[in-house]
C-alpha cells in the first residue's frame, strides 16, 4: 500500500499590508497534495492508514456530520487504497443527497445515520460494540481523525519546510478544530524557536487548549512553543458573516488562493488582524498551513444561500 504523496508546495504571499508590517509570508499548500485526498485530514489519515494496513484490517469506521471534512477524506481513501469504508453519519438520511455525501457513496463508503442522542454516544463502549455486531471487525477513526496516529503525519509538515525554507521560520500558523494539526506541528517543532500558532475556529476555551495538551500527553510526545488564539472563530464552528466572506472575496482577489469559510478564512482573517495590529515583529518570517476544505463550501453556501464558493 502507498501512502505518499510528495511535498505540498510553499508559496510567498505579497501584499500591501505585508510590506507595511515588514513580515513575510508563505502559504504552505496542502490543499494541493490531492483533489480529493489533500488537507489536513489526509495528513492525520496517513499513520491510521499504515496502522490499519499491519493489522490487517480490511475496513475503518469513522463519525462524522453531514459535510464533515473527515468523512470525506476517509471515503477518498478507501477508495484509493482498497479499503471498505462506513460511516457513522449525524443527520437525517435525506441528506445522503448532499454533495459531501454523495461523493463519499461514490467512493463506496456505507453511510449509517444516526440522530443526535446516539452520536453523541460514540465514544462509549456499548455503542461501539453494537456498531462492531453490526457492521465486523473495523479500524475504528476518532471523530475528526485526531488520535496520537494523526500527530506523525502532521509533523511531518515541518520536515518538509525544512526543505523548502532551510533559512527558517518563526510561526507556523494553523487553524484549529480538534487540536490533532496543531498537537502534531508542535510535536514536529520540539528544539526549535519557532512557534506553532493555532486560530480556534470554534469556542473552545481552556477546553481546546487541555485537548492538544492531552493529545501531545498520549502520544508520549514531546512539543515546541504553541498557542491557541480563540479571538477568531466568529461566533462558533461554521459561523460565518459577511466580513469573513468579504475577507475571503478579496484573499481570492489579491492571491488567487482559494479559501474555505469554516478553517482557513477565520485563520487567515486572524492572522492578517494581528499582522495589522503590529503583533509580529518586522523581519518575523510566518508560514501559514492551508489545510484544505474546500469541498466545506456546500455546506455554507446552503446555509447562507451562496453561490458556491462565493
Ligand atoms: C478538520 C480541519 C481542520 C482542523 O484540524 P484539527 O486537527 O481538527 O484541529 C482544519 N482545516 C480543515 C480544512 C479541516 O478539515
Amino acid at each position: 500500500m502507498i501512502v505518499d504523496f510528495p511535498a505540498s508546495p510553499l508559496h510567498p504571499i505579497s501584499s500591501l499590508e505585508l510590506d507595511r508590517a515588514g513580515v513575510r509570508l508563505f502559504l504552505k499548500r496542502d490543499d494541493l497534495i490531492d483533489p480529493h485526498l489533500g488537507g489536513n485530514k489526509w495528513r492525520k489519515l496517513k499513520y491510521n492508514l499504515v496502522q490499519a494496513h499491519e493489522q490487517q484490517e480490511a475496513t475503518l469506521l469513522t463519525f462524522g456530520g453531514a459535510y464533515s471534512n473527515h468523512i470525506y477524506a476517509v471515503a477518498a481513501a478507501g477508495k484509493r487504497f482498497g479499503l471498505r469504508t462506513i460511516g457513522v453519519i449525524r443527520g437525517e438520511p435525506s441528506s445522503a443527497a448532499n454533495p459531501t455525501l454523495s461523493f463519499a457513496r461514490t467512493c463506496g463508503m456505507h453511510l449509517h445515520f444516526v440522530d443526535r442522542a446516539a452520536y453523541r454516544r460514540k465514544h462509549e463502549a456499548e455503542f461501539i460494540a453494537q456498531l462492531r455486531d453490526r457492521f465486523g471487525p473495523h479500524f475504528l477513526l476518532t471523530e475528526g481523525g485526531s488520535n496520537t496516529l494523526a500527530l506523525p503525519g502532521c509533523a511531518e509538515i515541518v520536515a518538509e519546510l525544512d526543505a523548502q525554507l532551510p533559512s527558517g521560520y518563526d510561526v507556523l500558523a494553523t487553524p484549529v478544530g480538534s487540536g490533532g494539526t496543531l498537537a502534531g506541528l508542535a510535536s514536529g517543532l520540539v528544539g526549535r524557536t519557532t512557534q506553532a500558532l493555532g486560530f480556534a475556529v470554534l469556542k473552545g476555551g481552556q477546553g481546546l487548549v487541555d485537548d492538544v495538551s492531552q493529545l501531545l500527553a498520549s502520544a508520549g510526545s514531546a512539543a515546541g512553543q504553541w498557542r491557541i488564539d480563540q479571538n477568531y472563530h466568529f461566533n462558533g464552528y461554521a459561523r460565518c458573516n459577511e466580513t469573513l466572506f468579504a475577507f475571503i472575496k478579496n484573499f481570492r482577489a489579491s492571491t488567487g488562493v482559494q479559501l474555505d469559510p469554516i478553517y482557513n478564512g477565520k485563520m487567515l482573517y486572524g492572522l492578517f488582524d494581528q499582522i495589522r495590529l503590529g503583533a509580529f515583529a518586522r523581519g518575523t518570517t510566518l508560514v501559514a498551513l492551508h489545510t484544505g476544505g474546500l469541498q466545506g463550501w456546500a455546506g455554507i453556501s446552503e446555509k447562507y444561500g451562496l453561490t458556491l464558493g462565493q
